[in-house]
């Protein structure tokens, strides 16, 4: 691997380009920051290492978190509001949240989706009440943290905040909205007079007397040094391709299925710290349950000693955090045959059982837990389910119903998660990257992945995009109207 130790300025003899504002990464938190960048009177350029633009962001289901009272969420009849906005995420996406970055975001949030728009970026369509993971074509808005599942619902007045971008003909997991989404970030970047370099990798930064002052990239295999007179901005995603650094700062993660791409190597991490970075929850990690949401909903999840462990009807990514760091992933899907033909009758895709019995004794031994404990859980859930109450866990009466005979098992231990990180680079809310004393690093700047942002450790869909986007803006803006590096 190469090094990524800064070069000092002093040993550059000539600089093979430069601009006001470099940005490493084109992905959504790269072109928002080259939009505002530019619109801040900067010369803009964007590397990145891949051959075209998009990244994750492209990949992604285009499910954007923004609240407080968006023209989508009053279309669709929802009341929300900034305080109500932070008050959930604060509790969603600890411990450890940034109640700074929070509030600014949370209080910016109907700006934000305004600026979206503005960008050609399309919201329209209905509420989508079903549990999945996307929605389909003609929904626009959605629940994508458990705000409507317990424990939250008894916390703070619940409402839908997972805006999804409008894309004609999508198809979830296949073709997506995230496309859609960065096809006009990048395009207005370009309208607004950013150029861009594909096939450049960023490997260091240049560094002038503790200021930031470029970036040495690789391309076509040969180093190139690139002046930026105001400021760079990484922008180049996490670090979930990178095995060693998930099994230095987060095991769980590591042999899992990454969510991103090659280039969430960490290195734009790697590239700050060496110029006195500080990090951010670098164990943190989306962690997406390897189960169709729908049929979670109508089931129950066991633990290796056969008991529940969690509000099976909240949002999927925050069961599989505590599937994977509480349960190291030993862990069950307990269904009956209401819950197989509802899912065949709403998604047209049968749940796929490892184990099916009438006899919870004989599946407790197929299972490997202990029988009275596994007959117990079904009959305890069972008599509250009766009653419409799951004192244990709060799940919602919508989906309490007595599980009959007979039962399938999914057994999910050996099956990897979907994961993408979450710790990163620690940035003020102007995206300035800070040093260990809580001090803004000169000349650098950052946003989405490559940071610690609004998803601190636990996460909710629509974060990392509303996150990216919003911080990316703020960083292109703090860059493109500062002066380090001009001197
Ligand atoms: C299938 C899928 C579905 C998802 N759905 C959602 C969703 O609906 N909502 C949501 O909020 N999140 C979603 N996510 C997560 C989200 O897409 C990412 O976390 C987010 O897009 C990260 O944005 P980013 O700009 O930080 O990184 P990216 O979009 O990954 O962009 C980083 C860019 O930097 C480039 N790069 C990397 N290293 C270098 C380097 N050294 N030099 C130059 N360039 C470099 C990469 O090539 C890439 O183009 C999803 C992800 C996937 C894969």
């Amino acid at each position: 691997m190469s090094r990524t130790a800064p070069v000092p300025a002093s040993e550059v003899r000539v600089w093979d380009g430069e601009a006001d504002v470099v940005v490493a990464g084109n992905g959504s938190a790269g072109a928002s920051a080259a939009i505002e960048a530019a619109r801040a009177g900067a010369d803009v350029l964007v590397l990145d290492a891949a051959g075209g633009w998009g990244g994750a962001s492209a990949m992604s289901g285009g499910e954007i978190y923004l609240g407080g009272g968006t023209p989508l969420q009053k279309a669709c009849g929802v009341t929300d509001s900034p305080e109500a906005m932070f008050r959930f995420l604060q509790l969603a996406t600890g411990p450890g949240a940034d109640d700074e970055k929070l509030s600014v975001y949370c209080e910016h949030s109907v700006e934000h989706y305004d600026w979206l728009v503005g960008c050609g970026v399309p919201f329209v369509g209905e509420l989508w009440t079903e549990p999945s993971w996307e929605a389909p074509t003609g929904y626009g808005l959605m629940y994508t943290g458990g705000e409507n599942a317990a424990p939250f619902v008894d916390l703070v007045p619940p409402a839908p905040r997972g805006h999804i971008v409008h894309m004609e003909d999508k198809k979830p997991g296949e073709r997506s909205a995230g496309w859609e989404l960065m096809n006009h970030l990048v395009r207005t970047a370009a309208d607004a007079g950013a150029a861009v370099r594909y096939d450049t990798r960023v490997e260091r930064l240049i560094v002038d007397d503790g200021v930031v002052v470029g970036v040495e990239a690789v391309t076509a295999g040969q180093p190139v040094r690139l002046r930026a007179r105001r400021g760079v901005v990484l922008a180049s995603g996490g670090f979930g391709a990178d095995t060693a650094m998930l099994e230095q700062h987060s095991p769980r993660l590591a042999g899992n299925w990454l969510v991103g791409t090659d280039g969430d190597d960490g290195r734009g991490i790697r590239m700050a710290q060496a110029v006195g970075a500080a990090v951010r929850h670098m164990d943190a990690g989306q962690v997406a349950f390897p189960a169709d949401p729908a049929l979670v909903f109508r089931s129950i999840l066991l633990d290796a000693r056969g008991r529940r462990f969690v509000t099976e009807d909240t949002y999927p990514g925050r069961i599989g955090q505590t599937a994977l760091f509480r349960q190291d992933r030993q862990v069950f899907v307990l269904f009956d045959e209401t819950a197989d033909e509802e899912l065949r009758s709403k998604t047209g895709v049968p749940p796929r059982p490892t184990w099916v019995s009438d006899d919870l004794p004989e599946l407790a031994a197929l299972m490997g837990v202990p029988a009275d404990v596994l007959t117990q859980t079904v009959e305890t859930y069972n008599a509250h389910a009766a009653r419409g109450e799951d004192p244990l866990f709060g799940k919602s009466a919508r989906w309490l119903r007595p599980l009959r005979p007979p039962y399938g098992v999914v057994d999910l231990r050996k099956i990897p998660y979907g994961i993408f990180t979450l710790g990163g680079l620690h940035t003020s809310v102007r995206g300035e990257v800070l040093d260990s004393g809580g001090d803004p690093i000169p000349g650098l700047f950052a946003a989405g992945r490559v940071t610690n942002g609004i998803p601190a450790w636990g996460y909710c869909s629509g974060t990392s995009l509303g996150d990216a986007t919003f911080f990316g803006r703020r960083a292109g803006r703090a860059a493109g109207s500062g002066t380090a590096g001009t001197g």
